[in-house]
């Protein structure tokens, strides 16, 4: 079994523990590559950690980041829970990230997304003062909540869990962020802005002055899968795209239209999706 690395270090006093994720997905470099560079940056005191202390998982999913793809057999991040039988690699990837949140207080997870243009944007799943506050402390444009509640109302598999999902059934808190687009430079400086905005958030490194506005929230209403039925999108949508109630998102070669059901956005949409694999989301104002 593969073990997964993990980096810890610990400020002068007592205080908060952070724990952040790279490439749960294998091709989503962006937050490996923030983690390294910061990782040098307290390694050569650059970075000071006053408090706390703040473990660094920067591949969380190698073998799917050796192949450069999105994961092997399971998505690490629809599985993230215990396996009693790590039948695969992915289940003892899982039960290493479960290990790794259970002894942390804060979890920042980060992804990227598959398309040229695509804005990033931050999850906040389990909306509490204090996770609406470090959502907006990073400063990233867009905080999206209510992906749980999402899923909970979709035909999607019950046993569908996540970083951010697992954390909270621990009484963790928890964001993911999307840095933008995998290849984009300005994904790994976002990746690291948002690791360096928690870290203030907390109090684990000196704060910077500076005035964050409030940042735009949408909420997640609709998960929607491909099916065997061949269809595409009406346009090329790219994650953030605002839609209003009622334009056409995509077409079935049936001649069904997917709509929007609500003024808001297309969330992370999936062109080449196969089957059964998630094709796009919608989120309203
Ligand atoms: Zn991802």
């Amino acid at each position: 079994m593969t073990k997964l690395e993990l980096f810890k270090y610990t400020g002068v006093e007592q205080g908060p523990k952070l724990l952040v994720l790279g490439a749960i997905h294998g091709n989503e470099p962006a937050g490996t590559i923030a983690i390294e560079k910061l990782r040098q940056q307290l390694d050569s005191g650059l970075v000071k950690l006053l408090k706390g202390s703040v473990c660094f998982m920067p591949i969380c999913n190698p073998l799917a980041k050796d192949k450069d793809v999105r994961f092997i057999e399971h998505n690490l991040n629809r599985i993230l829970n215990r396996h009693e039988n790590e039948i695969t690699q992915e289940h003892g990837f899982a039960n290493q990230i479960c290990d790794a949140i259970d002894n942390t207080d804060y979890i920042l997870d980060i992804h990227s997304t598959h398309l040229e243009g695509d804005l990033p944007t931050v999850f906040n799943d389990f909306v509490t003062d204090e996770t609406s506050s470090w959502a907006n402390a990073l400063n990233i444009g867009t905080v999206i909540t209510s992906w749980r509640d999402m899923l909970n109302e979709s035909d999607a598999p019950a046993d569908f869990s996540d970083t951010v999902n697992y954390a909270h059934l621990k009484g963790k808190k928890a964001l993911l962020v999307e840095a933008g687009y995998h290849y984009e430079p300005q994904a790994e400086d976002l990746a690291y802005q948002s690791i360096i905005n928690t870290l203030e958030f907390l109090g684990m490194i000196e704060q910077t002055e500076k005035q964050i506005p409030n940042n735009d929230v949408a909420h997640m209403y609709k998960i929607v899968f491909k099916t065997e039925e061949t269809g595409a999108f009406v346009k090329d949508w790219k994650h953030m795209d605002e839609v209003n109630c009622g334009d056409v998102i995509a077409k079935l070669d049936n001649g069904e239209e997917l709509k929007a059901e609500y003024d808001g956005y297309v969330v992370i949409p999936f062109p080449t999706a196969k089957a059964g694999e998630e094709w796009f989301y919608l989120a309203k104002k």
